[in-house]
């Protein structure tokens, strides 16, 4: 397996993650965290259900993958997500160590790697982390549009029983 298909089969792990969100009714968004190319973290968007607005699937997926490493120290992880990074989530990506992040989509709104704001333009002093956009981009493009599609509609059948 080569290191592209490799990385497309992680991102394909955190579809599964958005698709899970998608069917709780969550903005489907999912992440898995990788260390030594073994999946060590998973983690869904759950903001709804927890009714915590730091719910991201990046967030809660670095914790759970802490827990697994017995350090807060992610070093050497590569998280793959289905949407870029928030300002929240980069703040912990890098607050983590973490060394790689690979994302899907663009987030026009909330993005933190250039498309609302840049948290990694600046070099870190003593730790780089590397991140790259457009894996599966389509995919992870897609998701969020029907999810976007199917919320609307609701409130559209709840607007017309409205009257
Ligand atoms: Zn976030």
């Amino acid at each position: 397996m080569g290191k592209k298909d490799f990385h497309t089969c992680m991102m394909e792990e955190a579809l599964l993650e958005a698709q899970k969100a998608f069917d709780e009714g969550e903005v489907p968004v999912g992440a898995v965290l990788t260390y030594e190319g073994h999946i060590i973290a998973r983690g869904r968007n759950q903001m709804e259900r927890l009714k915590d607005p730091s719910a991201h699937a990046e967030l809660l997926c670095i914790r759970s993958g802490a827990q697994v490493i017995g350090d807060w120290r992610l070093l050497k992880t590569t998280l793959y997500t289905t949407l870029e990074p928030c300002l929240m989530c980069a703040g912990a990506l890098l607050l983590a160590r973490v060394s790689h992040v690979l994302y899907g989509a663009p987030d026009l709104r909330h993005g933190a790697h250039g498309s609302f704001i840049n948290a990694f333009e600046k070099k870190h002093p003593t730790h780089s982390l590397r991140i790259e956009g457009g894996l599966l981009e389509g995919e992870s493009a897609d998701l969020m549009r029907k999810f976007f599609k199917q919320q609307r509609s609701r409130s559209e059948t709840v607007d017309r029983s409205a009257l």
